[in-house]
């Protein structure tokens, strides 16, 4: 029995300052909010660059994970300049396919210069954006940042609202990094949201995190100039000095010369602090070394208050005790590594997966992996 066309593509409502200044308003299907989603976003990123569109399934034990991150389907092309909309129907095409087999899906707000999802693949953007997870408690930070800078896009998520700042100059991934970090800290938003290469809910599909509540357009704003560079960023909070940290242990896993097994072993020697400085540097910032907490490395597990206990020993290795986590978050250096990537544990990946995941490992921990011919 295929699903009535109501509920795949149901209407939402949206209000939009077109060019002119005019406001129209009203509901209108699914459908069309990902259309005006996809088309502000895209039309903004360079047509060698690509946009991600990172699609995944929600399974009732691992909760919601990616599959498109290292697939080249999930990186359309960007639209800047194009004077034809192909490209705006293709993409909107393929999130139809992913809707229509129950896929959620994120997108992302800066663009790439190589199709992959990680902070390399970023080549910067020209808008700034925030994730306010603030739900019935309200966001007084947020409020009076948006009235002082009002925003050219809010999509309400299903658990919060992202609201997007376009800007009059591009600026580069380390630039922005910095910026949107200030922008977290200055509008309380969630600083995982924030990173240059996070990837965002696409309005008009569902967010199956709470039954029947579909991610929307609040409102777009294609009429109000871009706001001066300078003069937004100059609105941010500092970032606070970075806390001196110890220095650096004895690594004796690092430099030696193994076979494929033996790396294995080894990595698995290494105690879960180095493993997370090693992979996850940006949570070790916040690293309490009385609690031994961290925030939950899970993708969708937005931990303000640090959930994840990182133990001293490799035996036990790191645990994430968040109520909300999505799977249950823990492990050892490789479901550290696949719940960072896939946002699944290590066991659930392709044997081909984990081999490149393994790779990635070994690389940050300095393990030199002897190159077999042997099969
Ligand atoms: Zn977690």
């Amino acid at each position: 029995m295929s699903t009535p066309r109501s509920t795949q593509d149901p209407p939402l409502p949206i209000a939009v300052r077109l060019p002119d200044g005019t406001v129209s308003q009203g509901e209108v299907p699914a459908s069309v909010h990902r259309r005006q989603h996809l088309g502000f976003l895209a039309s903004r990123v360079d047509p060698d660059d690509w946009v991600e569109l990172a699609a995944g399934p929600r399974d009732p034990e691992q909760g919601w994970y990616f599959v498109t991150r290292r697939k080249p389907e999930g990186f359309l092309p960007g639209g800047r300049g194009r004077t034809d909309q192909r490209w705006l129907q293709q993409a909107c095409q393929t999130a139809d396919g992913h809707v229509a087999r129950s896929m959620e899906m994120s997108v992302s707000y800066a663009s790439r210069h190589t199709p992959a999802g990680t902070r390399d693949a970023v080549r910067g953007a020209q808008l700034l954006w925030a994730d306010d997870d603030h739900r019935d408690d309200g966001n007084p930070a947020c409020d009076a940042f948006c009235e002082q800078f009002p925003p050219h896009l809010i999509v309400a998520s299903g658990g919060g609202r992202h609201l997007a700042w376009l800007l009059e100059r591009f600026v580069d991934c380390a630039a922005l990094a910095d910026l949107q970090e200030r922008m977290a800290l200055t509008v309380d938003g969630d600083p995982a949201a924030a990173r240059p290469e996070a990837v965002l809910r696409l309005a008009g599909t569902r967010n199956g995190k709470y039954p029947d509540r579909w991610a929307r357009i609040v409102a777009m704003d294609l009429h109000r100039p871009a706001h001066l560079t300078d003069q937004i960023t100059a609105a941010l909070r500092p970032k606070p000095a970075p806390k001196p940290r110890p220095t650096p242990k004895a690594r004796p896993w690092a430099g030696r010369d193994s076979s494929r097994d033996e790396a294995r072993d080894l990595a698995r020697t290494v105690d879960p602090e180095s493993y997370f400085d090693a992979l996850a540097p940006r949570l070790m910032d916040d690293f309490n070394p009385r609690t031994r907490k961290v925030c939950c490395p899970h993708p969708d597990h937005h931990d303000r208050t640090p959930s994840c206990h990182v133990f001293p020993d490799a035996d036990r290795g790191w645990r994430c005790f968040g109520g909300n986590c999505p799977i249950d978050a823990g492990g050892d250096v490789f479901d550290l590594a696949a719940v960072m990537q896939y946002g699944v544990k290590a066991n659930a990946l392709t044997a081909e997966q984990f081999t490149s995941l393994a790779d990635d490992v070994y690389r940050a921990l300095g393990i030199h992996v002897r190159e077999t011919t042997a099969s």
